[in-house]
């Protein structure tokens, strides 16, 4: 599957602490702390939806991850 050259599935091992701590991780910068801006592609035909985060304070913090839709 090509996409998993670009992208990297959601793993919630590589996080730690507790699920606010987890959510809180991902919803901001981790360089400035900034929330991030988030957007989310779905692609149904493909059953992902395609997950990435910009920081609007510093650029930095993007990322991108793939959901899979069960
Ligand atoms: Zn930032």
């Amino acid at each position: 599957m090509a996409l998993e050259q670009d992208f990297r599935f959601e793993k919630f091992e590589e996080y730690f602490g507790d699920a606010d701590q987890v959510k809180k991780h991902m919803d901001n910068c981790n360089v400035c702390n900034a929330k991030l801006v988030q957007t989310h592609l779905s692609d149904f035909k493909n059953l992902i939806v395609q997950e990435t985060a910009r920081c609007p304070e510093c650029g930095q913090g993007n990322k991108k991850i793939i959901h899979v839709i069960n």
